[in-house]
């Protein structure tokens, strides 16, 4: 297959080799895990547990009938000690489940389909949701749900995302390299579900060592291993099917609309462990380093292990620390608060210093229209930044601001350094909120 590339986008500073080659590590299981009941694109999910209650490893602790979302697990057995509104690592506070960890390692028992070729399409995706799999790409979107379009849409390739172009990390990256069988029997598994014959994994070129350890386990398969070209948002779903189909997915539409279905290779190391091993979602791959951090890693981590005890482990220091960040330097969240925990959507934790944060104060716009050249969704991050010094959110809306994927690119080449993203999001609420 041809490499098509895509449109704009920005080349900073990879910073990936402090962990490139570092191995998954076990992170030890901690004594209290906080367990957010909203860790998926949609509703926040009902408790199924009461305080006092002894819960086992893998046990549903909560669900809801809501479209969009999956029910979440224990990821250990002990006594639920706690269940109320904590600070939430995306923004604000959510209500939450506090286990007290028994370290008796009690699991569930788990129904497991070892000759899953012989299961419907129906039965896979009610063990996918049933499992609590979202994207692991940090979207966190219900993967039952992507791998179920319309019936009138017809699906002609699924696009696995290892790409991983966010700076600084390599979780996806490590799990294709130390897991790269799960991954391909996953990828079988969603094929079968979708009923596709084209199915490519897109890796960025700075991942040697993935490609080949993919493009081996990929073998006799007829699944393709493409590099791509490390430029970022590379791993956005929409640049990935410019770069890999070379179609584009109009506005306001979903990748289904020019019949791709795009999910991340960690997510489908994740679908072949719920349905042949019948386990929920209950760790992650994460990446910590920055260089606040002493000892940069790649940990297996339990949802809901909080990071100043991750942290703190890697070699954290306080002292020169500017920033802590969940997810990548150029769409995570900042942290102010240590305590909270790591979520199915966490890829990395960053311990960044002033040297490597952008700390200089905004200037003028100088007209340079660099931030309209590296837009991926091509359009025009000045004119939203304008817009909402004014308020006129719907303004913003009638010139697709929902198309925007929040990147980061425009604000990461502004050379004024305008808050341009900071402008989109505002501006992204405040249209959602009229709407309501
Ligand atoms: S406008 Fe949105 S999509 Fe375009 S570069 Fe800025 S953040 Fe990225
Ligand atoms: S990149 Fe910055 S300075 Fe240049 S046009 Fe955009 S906002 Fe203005």
């Amino acid at each position: 297959m041809k490499f098509f590339g895509f449109k704009g986008g920005v080349h900073p500073p990879e910073n990936k080799i402090q962990t490139e080659n570092q191995a998954i590590e076990i992170f030890k299981a901690s004594k209290m895990v906080t367990i957010p009941l909203l860790q998926h694109i949609g509703v926040p999910l009902t408790p199924c547990v009461e305080v006092g209650e002894r819960v086992l490893k893998g046990q549903k602790i909560g669900d809801s009938q809501g479209f969009l979302s999956v029910p979440i697990h224990s990821s250990v057995s002990g006594i639920v000690k706690k269940i109320e509104v904590m600070p939430f690592p995306l923004m604000g506070e959510v209500l939450t489940v506090v286990v007290e960890n028994d370290f008796a390692d009690e699991w569930v028992e788990l129904k497991k389909i070892e000759d899953w070729k012989k299961s419907s399409k129906e039965e896979l995706l009610a063990v996918i949701k049933e499992k609590g799999i979202v994207g692991l790409g940090g979207a966190a979107f219900p993967t039952h749900i992507k791998l179920n379009p319309p019936a009138d849409t017809k699906i002609e390739a699924l696009l696995l995302n290892g790409a991983e172009c966010e700076p600084y990390l390599n979780s996806d990256n490590r799990v294709m390299i130390e897991d790269s069988e799960k991954v391909v029997e996953g990828i079988k598994i969603m094929k079968h579900i979708l009923g596709v014959e084209l199915a490519v994994i897109g890796i960025e070129d700075n991942k040697l060592e993935s490609i080949e350890v993919m493009k081996n386990a990929c073998k006799g398969t007829g699944i393709e291993v493409m590099p791509l070209k490390t430029m970022y948002p590379q791993g956005g779903e929409k640049s990935l099917i410019k770069a890999i189909l070379n179609k584009e997915v109009p506005s306001g539409k979903l990748p289904s609309s020019v019949g791709a279905v795009v999910n991340n290779t960690t997510t489908a190391a994740a679908i072949y462990d719920a349905v042949v091993n019948g386990l929920p979602l209950l760790d992650k791959v994460v990446t910590i380093t920055g260089k606040a951090i002493s000892e940069p890693k790649n940990l297996k981590v339990l949802i809901g292990t909080p990071i100043n005890e991750i942290l703190e482990y890697c070699g954290y220091n306080e002292e020169i620390v500017e920033k802590v960040v969940m997810g990548g330097p150029m769409m995570g969240m900042a942290q102010f608060k240590l305590e909270v925990p790591v979520i199915k959507g966490t890829s990395g934790l960053l311990a960044l210093t002033k040297e490597e944060t952008n700390a200089c104060k905004p200037k003028s716009c100088i007209g340079c229209g660099k931030c309209v050249d590296v837009c991926p969704m091509s359009l025009e991050p000045i004119m939203y930044a304008r817009l909402a010094e004014f308020s006129q959110w719907e303004d913003m809306g009638r010139y697709h601001l929902m198309d925007c994927i929040e990147c980061g690119s425009c604000s990461y080449i502004c050379p004024a350094n305008r808050p341009l993203t900071e402008a989109i999001k505002i501006g992204k609420a405040k249209l959602r909120s009229l709407k309501k």
